[in-house]
């Protein structure tokens, strides 16, 4: 399944100073805190990790903006964008622009994600390394990500709210809190997340032949709330389900549920695999 990797030509890449300096620190940071873990220090990382992870990155930033999968009130959409800033995965145009490109150029040369340098590059060379090239596709954020209100009340004050809830870290629980449920957690998730665009584009099982190499990880589905079923998602996008079968575990689509239970959420785009053949052989037959 893993592609052919290609040398590097360094010379068609510059690093990206201050982005690689906030790399190492939060890393650096990160691994301090492993020496300060404690029952409540890692109760509140848990609790984060789901927080900002799952109701911040899959189900707003992704499933919600992204893709258009549910309805919400503006108000929960602004719960889940204040989660996700606590994320540190950067503004909702921001992270949308990095994934709706992936999308339009999944394995290709303007994906932004470098797939062709191999897993590293993939998985968090793309944060570090900026390309010299210019894209050749052209791409336009989708108007309801980029002219909404609160779309860009949280872009703009993204790190200021990041910064807060670093502030509240320790205010709560002091240093040990701001090492392990700050800056641990948030590296964590931050590599849960790149796992899709690395791990989930080259092990694992397929339940569709898209024309990328995205594939279904149990693993990663279980560290990125459903999103490792990354085959599923590039076969049909728009689908708030991941988990298309009924054993891949999709936390986020309960979640969606749950709201719409509530009574918080309305028309979920939804499918399975099975839905999903059967609509592509009665296609072929007509
Ligand atoms: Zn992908
Ligand atoms: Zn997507």
């Amino acid at each position: 399944m893993a592609r052919e990797k290609t040398s590097i030509d360094w010379s068609q890449y510059s690093l990206r100073k201050i982005d690689f300096t906030i790399v190492l620190v939060f890393h650096l940071l990160a691994i301090a805190g492993i020496f300060y873990i404690t029952w409540s220090s890692a109760l509140a990382a848990v609790v984060l990790w789901v927080f900002t992870g799952m109701l911040g990155i899959t189900v707003c930033y992704h499933r919600l903006l992204c893709h258009k999968s549910f309805e919400t009130y503006p108000i929960v959409r602004a719960i889940h964008l204040f989660a996700a800033a606590l994320s540190f995965q950067r503004g909702p145009l921001t992270w949308s622009k990095h994934h709706l490109r992936h999308h339009q150029n999944s394995d290709q040369e303007d994906d932004p994600y470098f797939p062709q340098h191999g897993f590293w590059f993939c998985h968090i060379g793309w944060v570090i390394f900026k390309r010299k090239a210019r894209y050749k596709k052209s791409f336009e954020l989708p108007q309801h990500i980029k002219n909404d209100r609160l779309n860009l009340f949280f872009e703009k004050y993204n790190l200021p709210i990041f910064a807060l809830s670093l502030v509240a870290l320790y205010l709560i629980g002091g240093v040990e809190f701001v090492l392990v449920a700050g800056f641990l957690r948030v590296v964590l998730v931050l590599h849960f997340t790149w796992l899709v665009n690395s791990w989930s584009h080259r092990f694992g099982y397929r339940n569709f032949s898209t024309t990328d190499e995205s594939s279904n990880s149990p693993l990663v589905a279980i560290l990125a709330f459903g999103e490792g079923w990354h085959n599923n998602h590039h076969m049909y996008p728009r689908s708030a389900r991941h988990g298309m079968q009924a054993w891949e575990f999709d936390p986020s689509f309960y979640w969606i549920k749950a709201l719409e239970f509530c009574g918080l959420a309305w028309n979920i785009q939804t499918t399975t695999v099975k839905a999903k053949r059967l609509a592509e052989q009665n296609a072929q037959k007509a």
